[in-house]
């Protein structure tokens, strides 16, 4: 398998205005507002983990080895507003195609709205909750490791089933 990217996570904590009730399922990505689209971000983190591609198949193995920027227990990025010069296969998901979506977790808002989904019903959108994204186990907190934690040789070691459940 060879190594991939890391795709990018949004802001954490923005709301769309009340008026917005259940936008996204009115409103399809590409037209979506900046802060409608920020806002589908649960902050599960696992963007940010390392993935690896298998060459023959094309299927994607997701890591628990997290970028070195990942905050492992709040699991939002320590340097956003730099994290694409930091970081340089860090990825902007609003200059991706909707194809290139299936590169992100299962569980993520992006994808799922990408294949016609509805959110979890866990979704802060949906619960006005945050951190329901953690009690429903769907983050990476408690079990994502940091790159400076292994040998890079050693990736495939740490492939995971969880991310995409
Ligand atoms: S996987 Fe999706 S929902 Fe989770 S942090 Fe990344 S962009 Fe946000
Ligand atoms: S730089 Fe930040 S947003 Fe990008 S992969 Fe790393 S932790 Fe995630």
């Amino acid at each position: 398998m060879a190594a991939t990217g890391k795709k990018t996570q949004a802001p954490s904590l923005i709301y769309p205005p009340m008026t917005d009730h259940r936008f996204w399922q009115s409103t399809s990505l590409a037209a979506m507002t900046d802060t409608q689209w920020e806002s589908l971000c649960d902050g599960c983190g696992k963007c940010c983990l390392n993935k690896l591609e298998d060459e023959d198949t094309g299927e994607i193995h997701y890591t628990r080895v997290a970028c070195q920027l990942l905050d492992l227990k709040s699991c939002r990025c320590t340097d956003y507003d730099n994290r694409r010069s930091r970081v340089p296969d860090c990825l902007d998901l609003r200059e991706l195609a909707l194809d290139d979506f299936h590169w992100l977790p299962t569980t993520c808002a992006y994808r799922l709205l990408s294949e016609g989904k509805d959110l979890p019903d866990w979704h802060h959108l949906k619960t006005g909750r945050r951190g329901l994204v953690h009690k429903a186990n769907c983050s990476i907190r408690g079990k994502a490791i940091h790159e400076s934690d292994i040998n890079p040789d050693d990736l495939e070691e740490h492939v995971i089933q969880w991310a995409n459940p």
